[in-house]
């Protein structure tokens, strides 16, 4: 075990020891807590899910379309492009 000298009363304490036994100073030197904070900038918009649907909507609207349901093809491209602008925006 590894002593080290605490950096407020300069006492030999233990590199583990989370806080001095002699002075109670708070060991912060050896071992950098870094929290890693993993920015999550990308994870699972709400409004991702929305844009997946609408997107949906559009392609099956335009399959609908082209398969002679014209009418409720153009009526799900409608909502999908509706949902999509929504996602976006959410
Ligand atoms: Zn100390």
């Amino acid at each position: 075990m590894a002593l080290i000298s605490c950096t407020e009363c300069g006492k030999k304490i233990s590199e583990k020891a989370v806080s001095c036994p002699n002075c109670g100073a708070p060991m912060s030197g050896n071992s950098s807590v870094s929290l890693n904070p993993q920015s999550h900038t990308n994870v699972t918009r709400t409004g991702a899910k929305w844009e997946g649907i609408g997107f949906v909507l559009i392609v099956v609207g335009i399959i609908m379309a082209m398969a002679s349901q014209f009418g409720i093809g153009c009526l799900l491209i409608a909502v999908g492009f509706i949902v999509f602008i929504i996602g976006r925006f959410k």
